[in-house]
């Protein structure tokens, strides 16, 4: 059974510091293991306070795409949970180089929690994660350290497309790992500032391109929130004729019968 919930779906300086919606992360479940992506401001919270509760104990990894605040504002605190304080030495952490340097979002203190500290690099893996092969992408245009990731499990791969700016291959480079389902942050909806994130025409154009069998779009700024997601995606599924999701807080997505459904 794979599953995501998503315990914020928000992204960017302004949704994340009014919350107008909520930066914890993806809890993903691949059978018996259970990873947390992106732990932004809010997630130690998020995840106890979820009905029914996640519990970081039974997290066997942690993982940053990249080290901004909206992804890894909790990752001390998270730490801390999955290792029971820090009293049980267990579990993985990884993160790009660049969140281990100099202004490092992760203390040395909760390194020495858990088990290993991981370096992700650009293209890099397979990283076992219990039952679970973890791969990265190319590095993303994003001022930091930044990388996609792909979660195969058993006959699936789960890829989730992080922030950064559009660039040529960029489509490709997620096509080759074949993703089942693919979930891409989307933040802005037009760019009048040429900031380093995907627009809308250029996260449905990457969807069209890399085909998944399910799409989830997530990470929403304001400019996508005043558009309503959910009826965006709904043009989308009518228009490619896959699954397409709009996350909210708290959404759980059965990602099997959402990937069975697919292909029925
Ligand atoms: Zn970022
Ligand atoms: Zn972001």
């Amino acid at each position: 059974m794979i599953s995501a919930l998503f315990l914020g779906s928000g992204g960017a300086r302004f949704v994340v510091a009014r919350q107008l919606r909520a930066s914890g992360g993806m809890w993903l479940t691949f059978g018996e293991t259970q990873i947390h992506v992106d732990p932004g401001p809010g997630a130690l919270v998020r995840a106890l306070t979820h009905v029914p509760p996640c519990n970081p104990r039974d997290l066997q990894a942690i993982v940053l795409s990249h080290k901004h605040l909206d992804h890894a504002g909790d990752v001390n605190a998270m730490i801390e949970a999955m290792t029971s304080g820090g009293f049980r030495k267990r579990g993985l952490f990884l993160a790009p180089a660049d969140a281990y340097d100099a202004d490092s979002i992760v203390l040395e203190y909760a390194r020495a929690f858990v088990e290993q500290c991981v370096t992700l690099e650009a293209s890099g893996g397979p990283y076992a994660i219990g039952d679970v092969a973890l791969r990265t992408s190319m590095r993303h245009h994003h001022g930091v350290d930044t990388y996609g990731m792909h979660f195969t499990y058993r006959d699936s791969t789960v890829s989730y497309l992080p922030c950064g700016k559009y660039f040529d291959g960029l489509a490709e480079d997620y096509c080759a790992h074949k993703p089942d389902v693919l979930i891409v942050n989307v933040l802005r909806f037009a760019d009048g500032m040429n900031v380093d994130h995907l627009t809308w025409e250029q996260a449905r154009s990457v969807v069209a391109d890399v085909k998944p069998r399910v799409a989830v779009f997530q990470h929403f700024g304001t400019q996508m929130l005043e558009r309503q997601p959910e009826h965006m995606a709904q043009e989308l599924e009518d228009e490619l004729g896959i699954r397409v999701i709009a996350a909210y807080d708290n959404l759980r997505i059965d990602l099997s019968t959402e990937m069975a459904a697919a292909y029925a």
